[in-house]
């Protein structure tokens, strides 16, 4: 069975040598001390935690799964020595805020840490991710006073976070929660209600775990604009930030038996009465909810990654290993009875999808992860606006389209191995399940995609896609000389010419009929995908033509690079032109039927 390795090389190499990174924080006064030293040290020793912690409980944690009795969930063997290991190397502060023990780290740095950790093992990944944005809402969003008592015991792994949202009749639409707030005398509130899928809600990793959760005072107004924020520990805290001993009214009443992430624990959870404390102002829940969104969502994205490069490296090894049938050309081991598979061109299209498809995802994680810094760090407030534009535009499809892609390159890695992709001992299966749900949670993708064709283009009228725009034209101006750089930028421009004329369509139609966009919306965010994809490759291509050249150039790497590059823009980017034709054939045909003729 292969074991996953941290992809380091390529993760320095969009680091340094796409993204200049170095240069990037050496911009903003707050990350002006990450050196590329100080990255390259974080980067290899969160690699090793991946290979040398995560990944050895991964099979057995699946295996285990979480189990329930009386209100108590136990995780899979391992998962508790491995969360203390995880939290006292500090990788549960990176980012946190400095005034209350957080390291003050950027997103781009976090942003590879977490896609090798979800790659390692996805389920101990999420109870990570899940403390992190809550730290970082309650962080924006609490009183210096909550900040005080909660986050340097969440920041230390002593505690850990989650977010309560989801109800059975509300999921997507949250205005339609029931959960009640009532306010006590002393400043505190009643929480009543049950929250559903509340990922990591109860556990044996920490000594206590503290809620963020989405209700509704008694005179709020209807719908989404009626939500408040609370913070509702499990164990009560004092003044002092210690814990009293009590208990606080909030309980799991079962845990989900589910597809994959079995070592999450994915927890009904009934407040009955519990006591909690208003986060940020009353009614603005949503949107406090929101800051914490962006990074959640980009972290959906890095699983959907995470996972396809995991499949990746299973696939690759084993299609040069395992011997099957001659190449078309000729024996090429005539001394075996076969050759080995990646000898035929059928295997070598599901490898180059999926090699293609990981590295623009992860360039462009690390490119979202990027304006997400400039908006929080940047002292410029031009700079910060265009990043927090960017931002906007970005996350949906990052979410939408990486997590896509990601379950793709499962199912293509599995398949690789044939029969033995099927079963469980190669982990290709177990890839799978587990990546199937980073499609669904922190918002559906269809939800994605209407967000980026609805809010984020149709209601801006274009100015978002405007912004990035103007940032493509100023590469493809910086390119013009580079001879080499011609026949990619050509392939850029057409895909580039394909997203205008769809956004063009959508925004002249929009009007006419109120389905246009909603039936728009999946195909534009997969056209927006692969241009995005495509940027990212150009950017891969213009780094690696550089560095083909030079003296230190490591050739086999960045020649590995440019075929990768020139297989998609080849195979893979051509779609954007059906992709054109089904988002302006308008929403008749699948508006056409009666809901009793499906
Ligand atoms: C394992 C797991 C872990 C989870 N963890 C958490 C957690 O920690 N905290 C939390 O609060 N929630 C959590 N969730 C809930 C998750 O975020 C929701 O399941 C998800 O947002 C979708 O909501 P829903 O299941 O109610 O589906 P619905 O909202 O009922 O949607 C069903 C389908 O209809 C589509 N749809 C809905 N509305 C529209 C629309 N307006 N336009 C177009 N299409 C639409 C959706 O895209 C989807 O395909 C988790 C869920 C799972 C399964």
């Amino acid at each position: 069975m292969a074991t996953y390795r941290a992809p380091l090389r390529d993760i320095q190499f969009l680091l340094n040598n796409v993204f200049n990174v170095e240069q990037l924080f050496a911009g903003m006064p707050d990350t002006a001390e990450v050196t590329e030293d100080l990255i390259t040290a974080i980067v290899e020793e969160a690699g090793k935690i991946a290979e040398g912690l995560l990944s050895p409980i991964n099979q057995s944690g699946d295996a285990e799964a979480c189990q329930f009795e009386k209100g108590e969930v136990t995780t899979p063997k391992g998962f508790k020595e491995a969360y203390k290991a995880f939290a006292e190397g500090g990788w549960s502060s990176l980012t946190g805020d400095v005034n209350y023990g957080g390291q003050g780290m950027p997103k781009m740095l976090s942003a590879v840490i977490e896609e090798m950790s979800f790659a390692a093992n996805s389920s101990f990944a999420l109870y990570t991710i899940l403390n992190t944005g809550a730290t970082l809402t309650l962080s924006q969003h609490g009183s210096d006073e909550l900040k005080q008592r909660y986050l340097p015991q969440m920041y230390s792994g002593n505690w850990s976070g989650t977010m309560c949202l989801t109800e059975s009749h509300a999921g997507t639409d949250l205005g339609m929660i029931k959960t009640k707030a009532e306010p006590q005398s002393d400043g505190s509130y009643l929480l009543s209600g049950t929250k559903i899928f509340i990922t990591a809600g109860e556990h044996d990793l920490t000594e206590n775990i503290i809620h963020l959760v989405l209700a509704k005072l008694p005179d709020a107004p209807a719908g989404p604009r009626g939500i408040s924020l609370f913070l509702v520990p499990k164990f009560l805290v004092d003044e002092s930030g210690a814990l009293t001993g009590e208990r606080n009214t909030v309980a799991c009443g079962s845990i989900e038996h589910k597809m994959g992430i079995k070592a999450s624990a994915t927890c009904v959870m009934n407040f009955d009465s519990a006591v909690g404390y208003l986060v940020g102002e009353e009614n603005q829940g949503l949107s406090h909810m929101f800051t914490m969104m962006n990074y959640e969502r980009l972290s959906m994205g890095l699983q959907g990654n995470g996972l396809a490069d995991a499949s990746y490296q299973i696939a690759s090894e084993y299609a040069k290993d395992r011997i099957q049938g001659r190449a078309a050309a000729g024996a090429l081991q005539p001394e075996q009875n076969a050759d080995p598979i990646i000898v035929h061109p059928d295997v070598r299209r599901m490898l180059l999808t999926m090699r293609a498809n990981v590295l623009a995802g992860r360039a462009l994680s690390l490119y979202a992860a990027s304006q997400l810094d400039i908006s929080r760090f940047h002292s410029d407030d031009a700079a910060r606006k265009k990043a927090g534009q960017l931002v906007a535009l970005l996350i949906p499809v990052q979410k939408a389209y990486c997590t896509d892609r990601g379950f793709e390159a499962c199912v293509l890695g599995q398949q690789v191995l044939g029969g033995h992709g099927y079963v469980a001992e190669w982990g290709l299966e177990q890839n799978v399940r587990d990546a199937r749900i980073a499609q669904i949670y922190e918002g559906a993708n269809g939800v994605q995609a209407l967000d980026l064709m609805g809010r984020k283009t149709v209601r801006s009228n274009g100015e978002l896609l405007e912004v990035l725009s103007r940032e493509m034209d100023e590469f493809v101006a910086s390119q013009k000389d580079v001879v080499a750089m011609q026949p990619y930028l050509l392939a850029f421009q057409k895909c580039r010419s394909c997203l205008q004329e769809a956004t063009s369509s959508v925004l002249a139609r929009s009007g006419d009929d109120p389905n246009i966009v909603g039936a728009a919306s999946y195909s534009y965010m997969e056209l927006m995908g692969l241009v995005l994809y495509c940027y990212m490759w150009q950017r891969i291509l213009a780094a690696a033509l550089v560095d083909q050249g030079s003296e230190s150039a490591d050739a086999q790497y960045t020649d590995s690079l440019v075929k990768t590059g020139q297989f998609f823009m080849q195979r893979l980017l051509p779609r954007t032109e059906s992709l054109l034709v089904e988002i302006t054939s308008g929403a008749e045909s699948l508006m056409a039927m009666s809901a009793e003729q499906f």
